[in-house]
């Protein structure tokens, strides 16, 4: 039954055989590397935090005095930011979060186990050893990694690079992505809907997905089904971008011009991939850049670009994990009549932590897509009993 059609996994090791990583690497400040991926491990060139410190708002105290003594002089005063002096028996400091344990002392005692009064603090509750610091380089050691090359940089990783006093990040330079919309049926919302026509949704979805990933998005708009337009936007496109990626006419019928206008421009396969949806895909390259050509169906190129596109731009971005993680799910619902393909089928958590699934699966429901947490990748040809446990991918996951 699927004969002629390559697998999946066929069609992405090839693809990401071809993604080629950007070699350019540009130093930005740690404030504005947050999404882009890094290119050199980073390590730490001290210690954090770089002395011991107080986790508590309270009084540093020796452990020794307080076998007999419960009574002790306030005899300094240490905020955060400041240096306090060596704690004398007899003795406590006052002392706050995030200030350096003065030399002698052993715990703090949060300040409500203690009273004060006047230039004494009674220890209501005796600490134990160590308690309430937090000891120098107990987070990050000097020469430790800190970050490892080939990460996707989340805020808290800015944050971390930050924390040892990294103001800057080499990254690898954005990937400039082209984006067009074959088809004579598409208009732009806010333009006139004549008859036979239908809004550009695929614009939008696509846009975001690039703009998702960290793209430099450049978007060429709706290009007619005209052989000689497609490769014109073909050539322009191929000069100013890393990848193309375009939505329609990979098809077979006499519309679907992108197929020789690509081979017109460069070199294309054509797939017929075992999935549903999707199934049209194309691959190729133009002058340096690469060529995605995606199904217009607006589910099939929303799943197609989640599926072959986002690890193609990841790895081509230099990222080194891609295959997004998925969880094992409780189905909540029965899919008796499989297709002999592999199907992305759009669910949705329930309250029950099972999955729903969206009642009309056809390619071209996009309220599917918006409904949904993610897709269940259902093998080819496996009917799902409820109660079932599926491959879940959720949206968080492919989204990362
Ligand atoms: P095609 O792949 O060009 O044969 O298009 C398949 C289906 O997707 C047709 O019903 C098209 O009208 C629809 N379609 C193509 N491009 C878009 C788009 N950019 N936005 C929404 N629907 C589209
Ligand atoms: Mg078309």
């Amino acid at each position: 039954m699927n004969q002629g059609l390559l697998s999946v996994d066929e069609a992405l090791a090839q693809l990401l055989g071809g993604a080629k990583p950007v070699a350019e690497v540009e130093q930005v400040p740690t404030l504005a590397a947050a999404g882009r991926v890094l290119a050199q491990a980073q390590t730490s060139t001290m210690d954090v935090p770089p002395m011991d410190n107080s986790a508590m708002d309270g009084y540093a105290v020796r452990l020794s005095d307080l076998s007999s003594e419960k009574k002790l002089k306030i005899t300094q005063r240490i905020a955060a930011g400041s240096v306090g002096t060596p704690l004398q028996p007899g003795t406590a400091a006052r002392i706050f979060t995030g200030a350096p344990v003065p030399p002698g002392a052993d715990a703090v005692v949060m300040q409500e186990h203690c009273s004060v009064s006047d230039d004494f603090v009674l220890i209501k509750k005796t600490p134990k050893k160590g308690e309430w610091i937090r000891l120098a380089a107990s987070d990050i050691r000097k020469g430790g990694l800190v970050l490892a090359a080939g990460k996707r940089l989340l805020p808290q990783d800015t944050g971390l690079a930050a924390s040892v006093g990294i103001k800057s990040l080499p990254v690898y330079r954005k990937l400039r992505l082209g984006l067009f919309f074959t088809g004579d049926e598409l208009v732009m919302p806010g333009d006139p809907l004549s008859p036979g026509r239908i809004y550009n949704s695929n614009r939008f979805t696509l846009n975001g997905l690039a703009s998702a990933f960290g793209c430099e998005v450049r978007d060429y708009g709706i290009v007619p089904d005209k052989l000689d337009l497609t490769r014109a936007v073909l050539r322009r496109a191929a000069g100013e971008n890393d990848v193309i990626v375009t939505s329609g006419g990979v098809s077979v019928g006499d519309e679907d011009h992108v197929k020789p206008a690509v081979e017109a421009e460069g070199s294309l396969l054509m797939w017929r991939i075992a999935m549903k949806p999707g199934r049209p895909l194309a691959f190729g390259t133009i002058k340096d850049s690469c060529f995605i050509g995606l199904p217009g169906n607006p589910v099939s190129s929303f799943v197609t670009f989640l599926i072959f596109v986002r690890p193609f731009l990841l790895k081509t971005q230099g990222q080194l994990e891609v295959a997004p993680r998925a969880i094992d799910a409780r189905a909540d619902f029965d899919w008796p009549e499989p297709d002999a393909r592999r199907e992305f089928l759009r669910v949705k958590w329930n309250a029950q932590g099972g999955l729903d699934l969206y009642p009309t699966q056809d390619s071209a429901v996009l309220t599917s897509t918006a409904w949904a947490d993610g897709l269940v990748d259902n093998p080819a040809g496996r009917a799902i009993r409820k109660g079932e446990g599926v491959r879940f991918l959720p949206y968080s996951e492919l989204y990362r």
